[in-house]
């Protein structure tokens, strides 16, 4: 089969032949339907050198899939061949108590998962093949009635990353206050639509491109702003000069973290969602007071079920750019020169 590999740290991607999965006791290999193509996947290709991370290449990439159910390992019950599926993409040890809640991004023993800190994509091989090995059956979730696995792929990583910040913050997402999401890519567009199916919040989105701001202005974004002019003020004007109360930032640069860091308000939530490689200088004076400041991986197995459902009862409808595996490397290039709007999805 086919199957987008990266091959080496410092490298883009490539499509190559690999030999078609065989599952194994409590294994499940899944027909791909979509696979989402993150912005972690360009860092992969172009930040990360050996040693950074507890893994490495060769694998294949993709890391937020949905397919079929195609065949069962031994011993697997529960589960029926053609079954729509989403994969709950971080894999971790599957028996500690972070991963029986079914956070396993933050397992406890990430040496005894099968990657450490990863999963299909980050590691271990992923979704952008035609079909992909899921080590155990716990980590599918049958999709809601309504929602196909083309439109299930972003929400397990793209829908899921922003949907787990967001939750967290829920007690500070009042019908008074503001959040503000900084970047409206992939992830951003759903936070957006997230923030307005779950909260009474108002949503202010900033970003560098109109096409971003656009989709952001679509999906219910009560103000948005270009990052090139001077948003900070604009933010405080917005809110009576108090600032944002919960601050999502998609981004990560040295930039995004100062304008989060000027633009939240005290007794807020500051999250660092974005890899982008940015620091924030902390000390006493830096935020203003009680500003809680976290960065966050991932979501977690019962968060993923609420995605699903929030998207198949229509209150979260990802933006999708629909590429061929063949295109997959073209869908990567288009993201990395900002010509894509919401999440580009690999069709096998
Ligand atoms: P994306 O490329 O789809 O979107 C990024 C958006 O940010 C784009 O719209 C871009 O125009 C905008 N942007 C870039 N620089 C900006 C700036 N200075 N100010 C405002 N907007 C700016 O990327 P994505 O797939 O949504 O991923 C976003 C980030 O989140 C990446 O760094 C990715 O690696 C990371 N990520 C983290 C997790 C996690 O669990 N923490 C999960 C998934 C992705
Ligand atoms: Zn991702
Ligand atoms: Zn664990």
């Amino acid at each position: 089969m086919r199957a987008l590999r990266l091959l080496d740290w410092k490298k883009p991607a490539e499509l190559v032949e690999v030999p078609q999965p065989v599952p194994g006791p409590g294994q499940v290999v899944i027909k791909v339907g979509g696979a989402g193509a993150c912005h972690s996947d360009l860092h992969l290709m172009h930040d990360f050198t050996a040693g950074q991370l507890p893994w490495g290449p060769p694998f294949t990439l993709g890391h937020e899939t949905a397919g079929w159910v195609h065949r069962l390992g031994p011993g697997v019950t529960g589960l029926a061949e053609g079954t729509p599926v989403a994969v709950y993409g971080a894999w971790g040890c599957g028996s500690c108590d972070r991963c029986r809640l079914g956070a396993e991004s933050y397992c406890d023993h990430p040496a005894e998962a099968p990657v450490p800190s990863g999963g299909g994509g980050l590691g271990l091989d992923g979704g952008m093949a035609e079909y992909l090995l899921v080590p155990d059956a716990r980590h599918l979730v049958p999709l809601p009635p309504g929602l196909d696995p083309l439109h299930a792929a972003p929400l397990t990583d793209a829908g899921l990353t922003p949907y787990h910040a967001i939750r967290r913050s829920w007690p500070k997402l009042t019908p008074r206050s503001t959040a503000l999401v900084i970047g409206v890519g992939g992830l951003g567009h759903l936070a957006v639509q997230i923030l307005k199916a779950t909260t009474a919040a108002r949503v202010i989105a900033v970003d560098l491109r109109k096409d971003a701001l656009d989709l952001a202005r679509q999906f219910g974004a009560d103000l948005v702003l270009s990052a090139e002019d001077n948003p900070a003020e604009a933010i405080r004007d917005a809110t009576g000069g108090h600032g944002a109360d919960v601050v999502l930032d998609f981004v990560g640069s040295d930039d995004t973290l100062a304008l989060a860091a000027g633009t939240v308000r005290g007794l807020g939530d500051l999250t660092l969602v974005g890899i982008g490689g940015g620091t924030l200088p902390l000390s006493f004076f830096s935020t203003p007071y009680e500003v809680s400041i976290q960065t966050t991986y991932w979501g977690t197995r019962p968060e993923l079920v609420e995605v699903l459902d929030l998207a198949a009862r229509g209150m979260l409808t990802p933006q999708i750019c629909r590429f061929a595996l063949s295109e997959a490397v073209t869908a990567y290039d288009e993201m990395r020169a900002g010509e894509l709007q919401g999440r580009a999805v690999v069709v096998p």
